[in-house]
Order: C-alpha cells, then sequence, then structure tokens
C-alpha cells in the first residue's frame, strides 16, 4: 500500500514536471519559424522568398482572389493573432470595407509597437482619377518591378526586426531574390521596347497599371478604375466599348482573379477577342502559369508582347 501510494506520488510529480517543461516548450524555441501573415499571395511569395525556411507563411486573400475586399475566416483570425509579423501592401489595398483595420483589432495586433508592416514604405504614391476619387491611392505598385524590390527590402527589414537572430539568412535571401528581380525588371524595360509606341495600349477590366504604365511606358484604359462594389456598370461599359471603337487595333486581356464576365461583355459588344489572361492581384495556383511574383511578370510580359506585336 505504501509503495502503491509512493509510485501515486512519483507519478504525479512526473506529471508536473511533465507539465512544466510543456510550458517551457510552449515559450518560442530559437529554431522555431517565424509564423507570418500576408494579406495576399503577392506579398506571401516576396515574403517566402525573403524569410526562406525561417518562416511559415499564410496569405489571408487566397491565391487567386481579388484582395481589395475578403471576409477574413476564423482561421486567419486565429492565425493573425498567434502571427510573429504582419505584412501588408496598404496604399488603400486592404481598405475595401475596412476588412484588415477590424482584423488587426480582433486579433490585438495595433498600435505603433505591434509587428505590422506595410510594404509600400518607399514607394511613391499614385492616385486615383475617378471623379470624386482623386484623393484615394492606388494599391496597384507591385506592378512596377522596382517597386517589388522595394517590397522585397521592407519585408527583410521588417523579418529581421522580429528576428534579429537571423539578420543574416534574410541579408543573403534578400540579396539574391533583389538581383532576380532587378534582372526582371531590365528584361521587362528591354522587351517592351519591341513594341512600337502606338501600339502600346493595354486593356484590361480593373485599371491597376499605373505603376507599371509608367515604369514600362504603356497606355492603360479599363472597364472600371479599382476592385470596389461598382464593377462593369453600362455607363462604364459604355465607355470603354466607345474607347475601344476609337482604337485602330486594341488587344483586350482579362485578369486572373477577377469575373471574366465583364470583359466578355466589352468583347462582344466591340467584336474584338479577349486575347488572353494577365495577372494583376494575386499570383497563379501552385503548379500552375504565373505561381510566383517572378512569374506572373514573365508571364505577363509575354503575353502583352505577344498581343500587342503578333509575335
Ligand atoms: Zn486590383
Amino acid at each position: 500500500m505504501k509503495i502503491f501510494k509512493l509510485l501515486m506520488s512519483l507519478s504525479l510529480v512526473l506529471v508536473m514536471a511533465a507539465c512544466g517543461k510543456a510550458d517551457v516548450n510552449a515559450v518560442k524555441d530559437k529554431n522555431d519559424k517565424i509564423q507570418v501573415i500576408a494579406t495576399y499571395s503577392i506579398i506571401y511569395d516576396i515574403v517566402k522568398n525573403v524569410g526562406g525556411n525561417r518562416v511559415e507563411v499564410h496569405t489571408l486573400a487566397p491565391v487567386g482572389s481579388n484582395p481589395h475586399e475578403y471576409d477574413p475566416l476564423p482561421k486567419d483570425v486565429q492565425l493573425t493573432t498567434d502571427a510573429d509579423v504582419v505584412f501588408y501592401n496598404g496604399l488603400n489595398l486592404e481598405g475595401g470595407n475596412s476588412w484588415f483595420e477590424k482584423l488587426l483589432l480582433t486579433a490585438g495586433k495595433t498600435g505603433i509597437e505591434a509587428p505590422v508592416f506595410r510594404l509600400s514604405e518607399g514607394v511613391e504614391p499614385k492616385h486615383l482619377t475617378s471623379k470624386g476619387k482623386e484623393s484615394e491611392e492606388d494599391p496597384h505598385a507591385w506592378l512596377d518591378v522596382r517597386n517589388g524590390i522595394k517590397y522585397a527590402e521592407n519585408v527583410k527589414n521588417g523579418l529581421i526586426k522580429v528576428d534579429p537572430e537571423h539578420a543574416d539568412v534574410y541579408e543573403k535571401n534578400a540579396k539574391e531574390y533583389i538581383l532576380k528581380l532587378e534582372k526582371l525588371h531590365q528584361e521587362a524595360v528591354k522587351r517592351f521596347s519591341e513594341i512600337p509606341g502606338e501600339q502600346r495600349l493595354l486593356i484590361t477590366s480593373e485599371g491597376a497599371f499605373k505603376y507599371f504604365s509608367e515604369a514600362y511606358d504603356f497606355e492603360a484604359a479599363y472597364i472600371w478604375e479599382i476592385n470596389a462594389e461598382n464593377q462593369g456598370s453600362p455607363e462604364q461599359v459604355k465607355t470603354v466599348v466607345d474607347f475601344i471603337r476609337s482604337k485602330k487595333d486594341p488587344v483586350l486581356f482579362v485578369e486572373t482573379s477577377l469575373d471574366p464576365r465583364s470583359m466578355e461583355m466589352v468583347s462582344n459588344e466591340t467584336g474584338v477577342p479577349i486575347y488572353g489572361k494577365i495577372f494583376t492581384d494575386s499570383i497563379g495556383k501552385p503548379g500552375e502559369d504565373g505561381d510566383t511574383y517572378i512569374k506572373m511578370m514573365e508571364w505577363n510580359i509575354d503575353i502583352i508582347l505577344s498581343g500587342l506585336t503578333g509575335k
């Protein structure tokens, strides 16, 4: 009996010790991966490149979806609460229905000390041009690869802030990645130089090409200026249809992250076929076309070039 009691108390001690150990383990192990939240898939991919095997990244707006307006799932709230760091675009991208602001509030990630970083920091903002919206920023800075480089630098700085012990890893990864982005930008400039000036016109559903157009010298036309409630109204369709009719050889593209029906309507009205898909607000699904930021930009370069030159 005495032995039994002794065993009982021993096992109790063991259980308590085990619990104590579990508590210690719950405190972050030095080699644990940094848990990262990205608001959409393009940031998700940039973070994966800069963070390498030090990070585990979750994208809120899933690959292929429109990040302007998103309804976080309970899982997103949990992951954001537990995350070590959150990266977002800013420039009004995550502003639709205030979904991101509300999420940060719920997840307890507000205040100047919160590990939440805006990747468009350092980008010269462009503004919307629609009547009454001139004070609103245009979010699509990443479509100019030089801004993508700024995003990568901001990711590096953010990761170093939350995980300074591995600064050397982030520095190295960022350096290699930025080198690739610099090459990509040069390639875009060089290849687009083959397109004659008068053919440099992009027509898409959303007016996502302000930064891109300035960087690579294009004119852009669209059905609606920014993904919001008012997409593809009859007036918007009429305006772009009239514009297309006034052009010699217009080429239509449709975004992978949008419902194609508005552009199909424009195509039917004008008799101009949709030439192909283009990536703006999302990378492609894993294993499919454009499944990284670099690949989506390469895809865009190829399709714009062949669409506008017939090559
Ligand atoms: Zn967009």
